[in-house]
Order: C-alpha cells, then structure tokens, then sequence
C-alpha cells in the first residue's frame, strides 16, 4: 500500500513546498499534509485508507458534500459530449441566468477559471469603466493572487500599498490603498482626499480569509454611500460568500447592492470557475462590447459550468439556506456554547454554513487589528489533536470552516465534543 509518507516525499521534489497552493503544506500547523485519494460527502480518505471527517470542503466550493452524485453525474454527461469548445454554449448561458436571476443588481456576467482572475478582471473593468486607477482594498480582506491586491495590510488608518509578495513591483500596488474593515471615519477621511481618482473600493462582504470578521450592516451601507458620492465603484468580493449564505450571496444577506460582484467556489460546485457580475451599462466596457480587454481558452467551460449548475440547481431544490442556517445553529448550541464556557477564551463565529473558531475572548474581533496573536499555538494544538481524532480543519488559524448539506447533526457532535475534549486537555 501506498503510504502518506511516500507520495509526500516525491511531492517535495516536483512540487515547490510539495504543493500547488501554500497553505496546504501545514506550515502554520507543523508536519506532514494529509495527502488525500477519494472524498464523499462529509468524508475523506488519505492514501492509506484512513477516512477523515472534513469541515474544510476544499476551502468553500463543496456545499453539497465531496462527490454529490448528481453533480458527478452532470459532469460526466457533459464530458461526453466534449470537454472544451472555445466557442459559446448553452451551458453557460444557463449558468449565467442562474446568477442573474439570484443577484437584484447583476444583467450580465462572465465567467473565468479562479476567484483571482474574477477578481482581477474586475479590477480592470472598474480602471477602465471609470478612468481612474485608484483601488481601496481593506486590511485582511483576501482577493486572489492578482498583482494589484496581494498587498499588506498596515495599522493606521491607511497605508499606502506596499506589496506583500516578491516579484511585485512597487507600481503595481501604488494605487492601492488599505484601510481597516469597520472604520467610517478612515473611509471618509481617504475618500474626501482622493476619491476622484479611485476606481473602486473592493471588500469581502462577510470577510473569510482573516479568521471571520463579520461586518455590520451599516458598514457596508456606508461603503456604497460613500462610494457613490465620489462615483467610484463598489465591488463586492462574494468568492466565498456568493450562493453560500443566501442564495443572493452578502448582498442579499445585509441588503447592499454593490456595482460589481465576483464569484468563485459554489458557483463551479468543485470544478475551476470564477465569474464577475454587473449591470449591462458596466459590463459593455468589456470587450468585444468595449474597450477593456479579458479572455479565456477555457472560459465558460461545459464541464465547469454543468458541474456549477447542477450544483446551484440543486441548492434551490433543496431549500439549502434554511436548511443550511439550521445546522449553524446546532453548531451554536454545541461547539459555540462549549468554546464561550471553557476556561481560556475562546468563540464561536458563524455566519450561515460559514464557522470560525476564535480562540480568544472579548468582542468579536471586526478588524484584522483585533485578532490576538497568541492564538495560534493553541490553535496548532486543536488541528493536531483533531487530526488525531480523524476529523479535518483548516491548517491555519485564521482559515474558516464550511458546512455543508452532507454534514448531519451527529457530525456537528462528533466535531464539538472533540474540540472541546482537546482545548480541555
Ligand atoms: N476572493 C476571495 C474572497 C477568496 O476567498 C479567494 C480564495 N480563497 C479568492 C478571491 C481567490 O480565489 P481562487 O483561489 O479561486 O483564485
């Protein structure tokens, strides 16, 4: 049999860390990465055979579970019938009418293979709609890899972008501003100064990358207000939270109608898609319409698109959000009543399907700022502990966690009355 340790070994040598996206290497957590062979519905199998209770879900596009049959099933059907066309198909209009029809805001979109390049095509389409260069990003908010938005958070009320990557050029990231999530007076304050030249403020509407710094309304009122006034563009990032918690995404859920929203995860329910959405005037800037170029080989891709389907379809069928929001709340009632009465500090945040345990006490934490440092020993605790009990979280601790319509009460169970055995240990 193959063993985990084996396939590891040989992943360090053709793979740079061993792998194909950083966080999966464990190096927040220590030790080896779990390498995983099969996966169904709440369940995942490393190659040894050793089957794990999963809250990661691929960091957010599994809402129905790993290998829903039905979606296997769309995918398989459509791979039949070709696998890539490079020329329109049905399949992605249908696509489209779905998230149009979920979205109050949206006429059209257009789809591309990652959260990033949705992201960052409508970075470009902001620039060129608007004429300006300027981009307001908020400290811990995370929007892909794109050059423009890899920057680094400072403390004050803004910094002006330095980036947070080698290989940037200071250019790239000199329009980009960052402020603090949850602090008008700061977005106020930039946006009198130099509002005329910002294309857009860009925000993750329920911010997921940095812990879980759930927003209050009227922040995000204010975003659009503010943004309005000095007619920059307000684009909401919904790559985690678009069809995940309503089916109209963060804009349904606090009521703010952003100009511009991207997509990612549950749109291509566990294929690569990525779309951005926006009232037709918008996206006529696009090309072939207009001027702002963006293209893609494998763009709208059938198997992409029948997988994303059939994933929102389903969504819809089964009355998810409801059923979904449900399951959060016995999550409350077991873990998050559990974590607020162990001896050290520790909370529950959780917005729909979307968890994420803060192991520190005080208010929640709105701001990257207010997240406490030492967290992050007792957090490489909890993971391996977990582990040991054959259940998976997120490797880091500011990675959130993801129900989804799979998991049952008794998987909330098994995954509370382990967490608090081992915080209490
Ligand atoms: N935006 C947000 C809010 C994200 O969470 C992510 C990925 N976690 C991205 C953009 C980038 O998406 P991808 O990894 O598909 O490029």
């Amino acid at each position: 049999m193959k063993s985990n340790e084996s396939v590891w070994r040989r992943a360090q040598k053709v793979l740079p860390g061993g792998v194909n996206s950083p966080v999966r290497a464990f190096r927040a957590v220590g030790g080896d990465p779990l390498i995983v062979e099969r996966g169904h519905g709440t369940r995942i199998q490393d190659s040894e055979g050793n089957e794990y209770l999963d809250f990661v879900g691929s960091w957010g596009p599994l809402i129905l579970g790993h290998a829903h049959a039905e979606v296997v099933q769309a995918i398989q059907e459509a791979a039949a019938g070709g696998t890539t066309f490079g020329a329109p198909c049905e399949a992605e209009v249908e696509l489209a009418e779905h998230v149009v029809s979920a979205y109050s805001g949206i006429e059209q979109i257009r789809c591309v293979s990652s959260g990033t390049e949705a992201v960052m095509s409508a970075i470009r389409l902001a620039r060129g709609a608007t004429g300006r260069d300027g981009i307001v990003k908020f400290a811990g908010c995370y929007h892909g890899h794109s050059d423009a938005l890899l920057v680094e958070a400072g403390s004050g009320l803004a910094t002006f972008g330095v980036p947070s990557s080698a290989g940037i050029p200071k250019a790239t990231t000199a329009p980009t501003r960052v402020l603090e999530l949850d602090d008008s007076n700061a977005l106020r304050a930039l946006l009198e100064r130099e509002g005329d030249k910002i294309a857009a403020v860009i925000i993750e509407p329920m911010p997921a990358n940095n812990g879980l710094l759930l927003q209050r309304q009227e922040f995000l009122q204010e975003l659009r207000t503010a943004t309005e006034a000095v007619g920059a563009l307000l684009i909401f990032d919904e790559v985690i939270s678009g069809f995940r918690i309503a089916r109209g995404g963060a804009s349904e859920r606090y009521g703010v109608v952003p100009d511009i929203v991207t997509f990612g995860k549950v749109i291509g329910g566990g294929l690569p898609v990525g779309a951005f959405g926006a009232p037709a005037r918008l996206m006529a800037h696009l090309a072939p319409e207009g001027p702002v170029y963006q293209a893609g080989t494998l763009s709208g891709n059938p198997l992409a698109m029948a997988s994303g389907l059939k994933t929102l379809q389903i969504l819809d069928r089964e009355n998810a959000w409801e059923k979904l929001e449900s399951l959060g709340c016995y999550l409350d009632e077991r873990l998050g009543k559990g974590l607020s009465s162990l001896e050290e500090p520790a909370q529950l945040v959780r917005e729909g399907s979307v968890f994420w345990m803060a192991l520190q006490g005080g208010p929640t934490p709105r701001r990257a700022s207010a997240l406490v440092p030492t967290a992050s020993a007792r957090y490489t605790r909890l993971f391996h502990g977990l582990l040991k009990r054959r259940i998976n979280i997120a490797p880091s601790c500011f990675e959130v966690g993801f129900l989804s319509l799979a998991h049952s009460r008794s998987d909330i169970d098994l995954l509370a009355d382990a967490v608090l055995e081992v915080l209490s240990e």
